[in-house]
């Protein structure tokens, strides 16, 4: 069942099953579905999906997938266009849909806030509302056995407190590694996600495009932050901070 107002524009490179192609319009047209209602889309948005064999994704990708054992997805905002190497349904079952809805929701976020580059406005909020669902949880999940190791422990693995979300400005600040694992396991991700999970349920979706859209060429979330909501953005990922840390003891 094709969403309402995003229409998808599939595209096929190499060889794809039947069976995985339609699980991969299931998934893109689930996410399409839900990121409608999430963020209020009201009016048309054009998405291409490009569904390739690993072959083709590995060795198609002009900034070279083909060394990252996780990358299984990439999105490419100038041509408003996923690449979606059909792998990522047998090497991660349990993820796919999570990824898929994360990538997509990317372009629609995008295009509501009218900006084809929002990762130059903010880091956090352009990974943040991409998001994943359940973020929190896992965030919490994943930090758990390495708080309970105690600190030397932690130490030596680099996750001894919750980092603050708002430091992370550009992907040179993630230390994840699509070598070790997929990105939405990765704890930077993570606490990234979580945060603007956080942010949503204060502020409500249509706010944060607000906050998005008002970030001022060479401005900050901080600054728009403040105008929009007329409160401090450090005060409120205080309050994010203290509630994971409560879920961590
Ligand atoms: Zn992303």
């Amino acid at each position: 069942m094709a969403p309402k107002y995003i229409n998808f524009h599939f595209e096929k490179k190499g060889e794809i099953t039947e069976e995985l192609e339609l699980r991969a319009k299931e998934a893109f047209f689930l996410a399409g579905t839900v990121l409608e209602k999430e963020w209020g889309v009201s009016g048309p948005i054009d998405i291409t999906v490009s569904l390739q064999d690993d072959a083709s994704f590995r060795g198609g990708q002009t900034t070279g997938p083909e060394s990252w054992k996780y990358c299984f997805l990439m999105e490419d905002p100038r041509k408003i266009t996923v690449y979606c190497n059909i792998e990522i349904f047998s090497v991660l079952p349990d993820d796919a849909e999570k990824m898929i809805k994360h990538e997509t929701a990317h372009l629609v976020v995008n295009s509501l806030v009218g900006d084809l580059a929002t990762i130059r406005r903010s880091y956090f909020l352009h990974e943040g509302t991409a998001g994943l669902d359940g973020a929190t949880e896992r965030f919490v999940t994943k930090m758990k056995p390495t708080f309970a190791k105690g600190y030397g422990e932690a130490k030596k693995e680099n996750v001894t407190e919750v980092r603050d979300p708002l430091s992370m400005k550009s992907m040179d600040d993630i230390r994840g590694d699509t070598n070790k694992e997929p990105f939405i396991d990765q704890i930077d991700y993570l606490t990234i996600f979580s945060a603007v999970e956080f942010l949503r349920k204060r502020i409500g979706e249509r706010k944060i495009i607000e906050v998005f859209k008002n970030i001022r060429e060479n401005g900050t979330i901080e600054e728009s932050y403040e105008r929009i909501c007329g409160e401090d953005i450090g005060v409120v990922i205080s309050e994010w901070e203290k509630s994971i840390k409560s879920k961590l003891m």
